[in-house]
């Protein structure tokens, strides 16, 4: 697969959802892939990347943000407190906001650096103990206190299971979404974006049907 690919079954998908050309953000997940192919796709002219650790971010970004103007970074991996001001600095948005703890740090860094990403709040769909997130549950408090923080939150975001279909995760964060007011939903990875954008994903994350497998 390649960026132009994906981005042709991208807009076939919003066009069956009935939803507007282009009205998707495709987010290039570049983790671990070799400099070489992330350049290579900033040729190709994507803009917005996903990274899941601040760290790697750090060292491979600032270079290509030099040389390619106006790209945008995703954070879409699980946030430790003692990286939050990297991070602040760093992404755009950041999509793995899943503890009242780490929205707090978020709003004190916020005053003291003037200004904020975008964030989502992530919800653990699977209620799977491994995994990061806010149980669906505990999802609308997490929601309510970004808010009260006068954090700007674009919406909610998750990783459905890897065995089961992703459908009902995507129902669920779609539901949890609307009855919150919410506009956007992170959700749909290489295997399933298809499927997000059906059930209404605003942003979708793709990592490996872009770049290549992450193995070797
Ligand atoms: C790695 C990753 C992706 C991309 O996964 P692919 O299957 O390679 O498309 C999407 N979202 C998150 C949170 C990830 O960590």
């Amino acid at each position: 697969m390649t960026l132009s690919a994906i981005t042709e079954r991208l807009r076939a998908a919003e066009l069956r959802a009935g939803r507007a050309p282009g009205s998707v953000t495709l987010i290039a997940v570049s983790k671990v892939q070799p400099p070489e192919k992330v350049e290579a796709v900033l040729s190709e002219g994507q803009r917005v990347f996903g990274e899941n650790r601040v760290q790697e971010a750090q060292g491979r970004w600032p270079p290509f943000q030099d040389r390619f103007p106006g790209v945008s970074l995703h954070l879409i991996g699980p946030l430790q407190t003692n990286k939050a001001r990297a991070a602040m600095g760093l992404f755009d948005a950041i999509h793995s906001v899943d503890r009242l703890k780490l929205a707090d740090t978020l709003a004190r860094l916020a005053d003291d650096l003037g200004r904020c990403p975008d964030l989502f709040v992530q919800v653990n769909t699977g209620a799977e103990p491994q995994k990061a997130g806010a149980l669906p549950d505990e999802a609308e408090a997490l929601v309510t206190r970004v808010r009260d923080l006068g954090l700007p939150l674009a919406g909610l975001m998750c990783i459905p299971p890897a065995d089961q279909d992703p459908a009902p995760h995507f129902r669920l964060l779609a539901a949890l979404a609307a009855r919150n007011g919410l506009e956007g939903l992170s959700m749909g990875m290489s295997d399933d974006f298809e499927t997000a954008v059906a059930l209404g994903a605003t942003h979708v994350r793709v990592g490996s049907a872009i770049f290549g497998s992450r193995a070797g």
